[in-house]
């Protein structure tokens, strides 16, 4: 027997749950289909920082950001390779998202800036808080259905030419269900399929795997058998910042180089701008000698670091055992097993250049993007955590317009089917933005759920086809 429903949203992470709401909300008579025992997807494992601009948070820390600067950061860091319309949708949409995510209980609890912000913009939330919320939330409408461990295998068109019926597999049995308005693929990226990171990334054969267990790739493979076409795989990069155990049950991630450490290979010498996006440490520090990289930094920078939070939090890190703590940089450069005259002379040479204002061998003049000003390494004690490059999203996949309709390989919309979220490439471009990829899956969520089940003869109407 096939159930019929309005829209049918495929994985409820951040984007599958701001979809589900959206369209419930509105009415829409919607099935959520998750194939893992629990919701959440890699939304559940996130550094916590969302990318909003112009918010009564940032105005409350008297931070002056706007849209124009968000959507100008965006396509800077992704350096201009990233789809401008989607980039300008983003910006259209984000601070009424943000006021939305508010309004239905999602809490954020500061602002931080990172990767990419020219004005401190990471919204952090509390992943289990928002997700929880949502999910509560879509149940409220009363018009939300969750089907958990069912695993969506193929979609089919019906006679018009419309994907419309979703097959998926529970309990060992196939179910097909029909979706009359459309089908939303939420269900995230690849980080954590072998094969495809194979096939597609092999430079990033070193990196660590992180990332919610379901996101294999089965949303781009499913689209791909309707001729969905793909942007961005050229830019897949890992992200720098992880402890080598951080694949394991805890995530162990500290971002010192963004409050002024410097990076250095396994020879003590640097190799990089520590200022510029984590995306693109990750991949110069995957070619540096056995794939190993230090943050060093001093007793200043420590005392910057901010209990609880996901990326700066130093002092937990340091009573976890994983940073090295010396009193003098030959000391720190015998435990973690550097040339110590290296090491001297490159955060000599380092601090030189901070008193010139000048640094002569990366250029670092920031802290993070365009915020921030770095700091000499010269307070003992010294610190040092050994940091690598994990591949924990992948923020290449299939192509979609403004409306989020899923495109084919000459930019048409194949007709019912829909995307948002991590599984969604041609936004981030050659770069990211932190707190982009959550903002993204929470604003384009929406986009999708509005486009399928609100509007879907407007949508049509738009379409130069
Ligand atoms: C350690 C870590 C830290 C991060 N930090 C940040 C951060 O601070 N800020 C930021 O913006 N981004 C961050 N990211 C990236 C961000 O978390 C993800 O890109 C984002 O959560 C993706 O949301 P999504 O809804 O698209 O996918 P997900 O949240 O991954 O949800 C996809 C869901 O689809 C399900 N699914 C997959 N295939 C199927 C199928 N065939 N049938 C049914 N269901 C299926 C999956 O099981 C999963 O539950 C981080 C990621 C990780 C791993």
């Amino acid at each position: 027997m096939t159930e019929d429903y309005s829209v049918i949203i495929v994985g409820a992470g951040m984007a599958g749950l701001c979809a589900a709401l959206e369209a419930g909300i509105n009415n829409a008579k919607v099935l959520v289909l998750e194939k893992e025992p629990a919701i959440g997807g890699s939304s559940l494992l996130s550094g916590r920082f969302m990318a909003f601009a112009g918010t009564d948070l940032q105005k409350k820390n008297n931070l002056i950001d706007s849209t124009e600067q968000l959507i100008r950061d965006m396509l800077e860091v992704g350096q201009g390779k990233n789809e401008k319309h989607l980039v300008e949708a983003y910006g259209q949409h984000q601070l009424d998202t943000y006021n939305w995510l508010v309004d239905k209980g999602v809490e954020f609890d500061a602002v931080r800036a990172a990767s990419g912000h020219s004005v401190p913009r990471g919204h952090t939330i509390i992943p289990i808080q928002a997700i929880t919320t949502l999910y509560n939330k879509c149940i409220e409408t009363g018009n939300v259905t969750f089907t958990l461990e069912a695993s969506v295998k193929r979609l089919r068109k019906n006679t018009e030419g419309r994907i419309s019926v979703v097959m998926y597999e529970k309990d060992g049995l196939e179910y097909f269900a029909k979706a009359i308005h459309g089908v939303l693929l939420t269900c995230g990226g690849f980080s954590k399929s072998e094969e495809m990171l194979q096939h597609f990334a092999p430079q990033l054969n070193a990196a660590l795997r992180i990332g919610g267990k379901g996101n294999v790739g089965d949303g781009i493979k499913l689209a791909w058998e309707h001729g969905a076409w793909v942007r961005d795989l050229p830019y897949l990069q890992g992200t720098y910042g992880f402890h080598p155990t951080a694949s394991g049950e805890k995530k162990s991630q500290a971002h010192v180089f963004y409050k002024g450490a410097i990076i250095v290979n396994k020879l003590g010498r640097r190799f990089v701008n520590e200022s510029i996006s984590y995306k693109l440490i990750g991949t110069e520090a995957l070619k540096q000698p056995d794939n190993i990289s230090y943050q060093i930094w001093d007793q200043n920078i420590m005392n910057e670091s901010v209990p609880g939070d996901a990326l700066y939090d130093f002092d937990n890190l340091f009573a976890l055992g994983l940073i090295e703590k010396a009193d003098t940089l030959e000391e720190l450069a015998n435990i973690i097993k550097v040339p110590e005259k290296n090491l001297k002379e490159t955060v000599s040479q380092y601090n030189q250049g901070i008193q010139n204002g000048t640094d002569k061998e990366f250029g670092r003049s920031t802290l993070t993007h365009t915020f921030g000003e770095p700091k000499s390494i010269s307070q003992a004690p010294f610190y040092a955590m050994v940091t690598t490059t994990a591949m924990l999203a992948t923020y290449a996949g299939l192509a979609v317009n403004a409306a989020a309709q899923v495109l084919n390989a000459f930019d048409e919309p194949i007709e019912g089917l829909y995307a948002a979220g991590e599984i969604v490439g041609g936004f981030h471009g050659a770069g990211y933005m932190t707190g982009s990829s959550l903002g993204k899956a929470a604003i384009f969520g929406r986009i999708a759920a509005r486009s399928a089940s609100v509007a879907p003869i407007r949508i049509k109407e738009n379409l130069s086809i």
